[in-house]
């Protein structure tokens, strides 16, 4: 680390500008656009940044600096004072300067801002007489010391307010401004001497000696608890380091014409082009944002009865403000977060970074800038996070509709949902699976509960904040989510949960809504999210540029039509099986698994046949001639079996045998491992009679839609857990038998196609052989998943998290498709399958479709369609818009 050559310090705003927006990984984001400010004209008070590699030098060589750092220091600390023409440490003219850390992405946990260092007890009487301001020289010091003593000596920032808070009492004032300059200076003794006494040390006179604890502390302060935390959170590597930026200051606490504020050029909530922020008049720092005054609105317009604008207040700065807004979005394309102080009527920039938004706004500034040609409809594209639209798209409670409030809690993850009240996950799962609206209420979650966050509607946590377990993957799985209802007492042994003296009981339900907090009694009318035109429009674009199709998962026609609604272009997987569990039919079910004869499991089958008829006609109806591909029953059986006696005996009695018999059946159905065991196509095979009834079924809906609407369905029959050749070539005879008996019986016909389910390995092994019977794939990439890496997802809650955490795995496979391993077959089946018929279509309908990076992969993996669950088709249409982006842009660079 002694290599002479190395630059560890970049000037800025001095002369020199050393420094550019493009060199965030050296420079820290801060620092990065503070140079790239003050290259583009703009008034950047001048500094220095000391980069991140010298906080991974510092770090890893037992905090020591490079040796040639504090020559490099003190060089561009001259360059500085010549241009303010101050002298660092000079009691006459002394230059103050702020140390302000800055990684590549701003990052909690860091070391705060320390303002005003290098005055001590001489140079504040230097500031006294060079500024006249008495007041401003004293509130100045008092500031410095507090910021340092917390900051960087570890003084409680408590026990400084206090002694403000006494000092006011004293005068009898109510707002810090009020205090004159004697009374801060007996504020800044009683802080001298604190820090003496918790220190043990007098508060460092010399400012050499500030400069370089503070800079120490921002290194240091990259190593501490919360960002490590922080870090591990957000998947910032360690070896990123943290930059220090040193920079003169600029005082906006001087008087009336001084000011300090915050903004953003856009409306961060709405993304509404205009002018959004506050600011302070005589105020320093951080001032606006601790809620010491009210800060006051910026431009007269926004300004309420009684505020002061700061078009008002300061017309000129104003002024420079309004140009400056402009000149930073024409520049940086993009809404701005922007910090500004204003000294005797001049502004000056402090600060400018890509502004933190909400969905609406990200929607609404990208195609805002796009459509003023800004940037480009691709840009525009590729600045939306397709998983954030999920939020945008949840149904909200009606705001004219009665309710009950039982309590509230925090807004974790938005949408509302209506539920029946579940105490565990298990629970969650199984009453899903059933079909039933739950909602998960738990004290706090973990990682075993995400199968049942998961299929729940909603969840509810006594204990936990915004960045709790609940929240966190609820969010990302676009659940809604109340976290942290501390009001909320729940009793797992008695199944109830209680608040404010009432009690809801597992199995009645309640209403969240994840964007207030709240949680009521019982079902809340809901409405339809109102889509903006931006989203409209957003979504043509992506449309126009995508190659992948979005299809979705849907059995009910609810999904069905949620799915149409969002522009599906077809349904790429229904489960039959979801058809089943229905009250009116599981008794038929069960008599055709228990049944124990053809003959028996034929008369059982009759009994569903006009069910499952009725269910794809309404599917075909609403689809109106766009494929929808259609699983045959697939499920291991067990998942139907009859629990309990009570239900035996009602088999028992619609088969005609007797209790024993029914008994000895189901135990000889049970199965060691069910998902491995008599399941998917070896069902159809070895009771073909199932897949006849489905198949029939199917021809029948497709025939009598046809007829009806004139637009012809284009069922897409898909055989599940195919292994081998042989037994795609079996059932597809049955299925194409099927559809012959019906066409003749009927006098019509319907074009249809058959294939397959790619979700065991050695399927996508043997896939061009497979593919002599399939007019399509589709990637069952769930079980696939499962299959590959011989992990039960309803187990892997237990250790997937750790492998997660300590990088064993990248990611969550079930999640994020695994690209190394799962992607590899899929992309060998998709090649084999294609040497056997080029025109074979492929999709994916597993979790994964609806994925951003795994819609990127299928992109690459030349599918021809994703398929993903109803909400998700907007996110998906978008992720494949950037895919399709993304694979020109790396083609062509
Ligand atoms: P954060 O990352 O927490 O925003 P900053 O380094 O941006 O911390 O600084 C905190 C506050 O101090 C901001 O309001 C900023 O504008 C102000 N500030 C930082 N440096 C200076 C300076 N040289 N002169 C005046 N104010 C400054
Ligand atoms: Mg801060
Ligand atoms: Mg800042």
């Amino acid at each position: 680390m002694s290599d002479v050559t190395t630059k560890w310090v970049y000037n800025f705003g001095a002369e020199a500008n050393e420094g550019r927006a493009g060199m965030k990984n050296l420079l820290g984001g801060k620092g990065a656009n503070l140079a790239e400010m003050a290259s583009i004209g703009l008034p950047v008070p001048p500094g220095f940044t000391i980069t991140t590699e010298v906080c991974t030098a510092f770090n890893s060589a037992g905090r020591h600096y490079p040796a040639d750092l504090q020559a490099q220091v003190t060089d561009a600390l001259a360059r500085v004072e010549d241009a303010v023409g101050l002298t660092f440490g000079d009691p006459a003219k002394p230059l103050l300067v702020s140390v302000r850390s800055g990684a590549r992405v701003s990052m909690p946990g860091m070391m705060d801002t320390v303002l005003n260092l290098g005055l001590n007890d001489e140079t504040v009487r230097g500031l006294v007489s060079a500024s006249g301001d008495a007041r401003f020289a004293w509130d100045s010091y008092r500031r410095f010391i507090q910021m340092f003593g917390s900051v960087v000596l570890g003084v409680d920032h408590h026990r400084f307010e206090e002694i403000i808070e006494q000092a006011k009492i004293d005068a009898g004032v109510v707002e810090d401004t009020a205090l004159t300059a004697a009374q801060w200076q007996e504020v800044v003794a009683e802080y001298l001497l604190l820090v003496e006494t918790e220190t043990g040390k007098p508060f460092p006179q010399s400012p050499e000696d500030q400069l370089w604890r503070a800079i120490g502390a921002v290194f240091g302060s990259w190593m501490n608890q919360r960002a490590i935390t922080y870090r591990r959170l957000h998947d910032i590597p360690a070896d990123w380091g943290t930059a220090v930026n040193v920079q003169a200051m600029v005082f906006g606490n001087r008087g009336a014409d001084c000011a300090t504020g915050v903004c953003f050029t856009r409306d961060p909530s709405t993304g509404e082009d205009v002018f959004y922020g506050e600011f302070l008049v005589n105020a320093q720092g951080e001032d606006v944002v601790a809620g010491i005054r009210t800060p006051q609105p910026l431009s007269q317009a926004r300004a309420k009865p009684g505020e002061v604008s700061m078009e008002q207040a300061l017309p000129a700065a104003y002024a420079e403000l309004l140009t400056v807004r402009e000149k930073l979005e024409q520049h940086y394309k993009d809404m701005q977060d922007i910090e500004f102080t204003v000294q005797s009527n001049k502004l000056y920039m402090l600060q400018t970074r890509n502004g933190k938004r909400t969905a609406t706004a990200a929607l609404r500034i990208a195609v805002e800038m796009a459509e003023s040609g800004l940037i480009t409809r691709d840009e525009a594209l590729m600045r939306v996070n397709p998983a954030a639209l999920d939020q945008l798209l949840h149904p909200m409670l009606n705001p004219d509709a009665p309710r009950t409030l039982l309590s509230r809690g925090l807004p974790a993850s938005p949408g509302a949902a209506s539920g029946i009240v579940v105490f565990s996950a298990d629970e969650a799962e199984m009453r899903a699976q059933k079909g039933e609206a739950v909602i998960l209420v738990r004290v706090e979650t973990s990682p075993e509960d995400i199968h049942g966050m998961h299929a729940a509607r909603g969840i509810l946590t006594t204990r936990g904040g915004m960045t709790s377990h609940a929240a966190v993957v609820a969010r990302g799985m676009g659940r809604p989510c109340v976290s942290g209802a501390g009001g909320v007492a729940v009793d797992y042994g008695t199944q109830t949960l209680s608040a404010g003296g009432r009690m809801v009981r597992a199995g009645e339900a309640i209403t969240i809504d994840g964007a207030t907090g709240e949680v009521f009694i019982g079902y809340v009318q809901m409405i339809e999210p109102k889509v903006s035109g931006h989203f409209g429009t957003m979504m043509g674009w992506a449309d126009a540029v995508r190659t992948l199709k979005v299809r979705s998962n849907a059995e009910t026609p609810l999904d069905a039509e949620t799915a149409k609604k969002f522009g599906a272009e077809g349904i790429g997987l229904c489960r039959t099986e979801h058809m089943f569990f229905d009250p009116e039919r599981i008794g038929a079910v069960r008599q055709m698994i228990m049944a124990g004869d053809e003959d028996g499991r034929r008369k059982a089958v009759a009994k569903l046949l006009p069910f499952q008829r009725g269910d794809f006609i309404s599917l075909f109806r609403i689809m109106a001639g766009l494929p929808v591909t259609i699983r045959l029953l697939d499920p291991p059986l067990h998942e139907f079996l009859p629990h309990g006696d009570q239900e035996l005996a009602e088999i028992a009695a619609a088969l005609g045998v007797d209790f024993a018999t029914i008994q000895r059946r189901a135990a000889d159905l049970s199965e060691a491992n069910p998902m491995l065991g008599h399941r998917g196509c070896r069902l159809g095979i070895t009771y073909p009679e199932i897949y006849e009834m489905q198949a029939q079924a199917i021809f029948e809906a497709a025939l009598a839609v046809a007829a009806e609407t004139g637009a012809a369905p284009v069922p897409e029959i898909m055989i599940p857990l195919v292994g081998a050749p042989r037994e795609l070539e079996i059932t597809r005879a049955l299925v194409d038998k099927a559809a012959a008996a019906v066409f003749a019986d009927k006098g019509q016909s319907i074009a249809y196609q058959v294939g397959t389910m790619i979700e065991l390995p050695r399927a996508a092994l043997l896939a061009d052989r497979i593919a002599k019977s399939a007019d399509f794939f589709s990637f069952g990439t769930n079980d696939l998943t499962q299959t590959v890496y011989g992990l039960s997802r309803d187990d892997a809650g237990k250790f997937l998290p750790h492998y997660v955490d300590n990088g064993i795995y990248e990611k969550d496979p079930f999640v994020s498709l695994d690209r190394d391993g799962v992607g590899l077959l899929v992309q060998m089946a998709a090649e084999k399958g294609r040497q056997t018929k080029p025109g074979l279509k492929l999709g994916i309908c597993g979790e994964h479709g609806g994925d951003p990076s795994s819609i990127a992969f299928c992109q690459e993996a030349g599918l021809d369609y994703v398929s993903c669950s109803p909400y998700r088709v907007p996110v998906a249409r978008l992720a494949a818009a950037q895919a399709a982006i993304g694979n020109r842009v790396d083609r062509t660079s």
